[in-house]
């Protein structure tokens, strides 16, 4: 209930979001040391030296991303599975990529122990998105790009939403969100966060 109600506070509103927020138990994305704090709003170490977001910019990044029933959406960057699990309780199919093995891995677990069967967990090199899904609805990157990346919006449909962390690896950077017109992307710049990089390529397993 404090979960909810400090998303709340906070300023989120939309019902489907705060009702997707409630039902996935972040609890179970956390590492076994962290369950004491997983329903605090705050970003956790998982494997891999990548971190599992904050609970708000979750449902940030996901309000703003204006997911509907229909949609065919792709993660990049599936780290814990937490925000692609959230993202399944709102649209038709979710396609998450990630670079790590061992995160798709133990993510993919989660979603079958879950009973989260609509996503597909891929691992691969997410700053080329996955062409053999595409096009996708929406796109939401959770890791910071220091530029736009351009395979993701080729892979949008028109009218199509990509939200996107934007700015320097060692800095702050902005949560932008881009709207792929005709005439080219519409970009509004929301606010200040600070991601894990986006780094190009497949990793070398640890
Ligand atoms: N969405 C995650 C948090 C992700 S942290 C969650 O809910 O837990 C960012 C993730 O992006 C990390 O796991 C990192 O390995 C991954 N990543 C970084 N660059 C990537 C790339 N080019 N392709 C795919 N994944 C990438």
């Amino acid at each position: 209930m404090e979960f909810l109600l400090n998303l709340r506070r906070r300023g989120i509103t939309d019902a489907a979001v705060l009702r997707a927020m409630d039902e996935v138990p972040r609890e179970k994305f956390v590492r076994p040391e962290d369950l004491d704090v997983a329903h605090l709003d705050h970003a956790l170490p998982i494997a891999c030296g990548q971190t599992i977001s904050q609970p708000y910019v979750v449902a940030y990044m996901t309000e703003r991303l204006g997911v509907a029933p229909h949609h065919h959406v792709l993660e990049v960057g599936t780290g814990s599975g937490y925000q692609a699990a959230v993202l399944s309780r709102l649209a038709r199919r979710v396609v998450t990529v990630e670079r790590y093995r061992t995160l798709a891995d133990a993510a993919l677990a989660r979603f079958g122990a879950l009973g989260y069967g609509t996503i597909e967990v891929v691992v691969g090199d997410g700053l080329a998105g996955v062409p053999e899904h595409a096009p996708y609805d929406r796109i939401l990157v959770t890791a910071a790009a220091e530029t736009i990346p351009r395979a993701l919006v080729e892979q949008l449909v028109d009218g199509g939403i990509m939200v996107v962390p934007l700015g320097p690896h060692d800095g702050v950077q902005i949560i932008v969100r881009l709207t792929k017109r005709p005439d080219g992307l519409v970009r509004e710049n929301l606010i200040p966060v600070r991601f894990v990089p986006l780094l190009p390529g497949r990793a070398r397993e640890l």
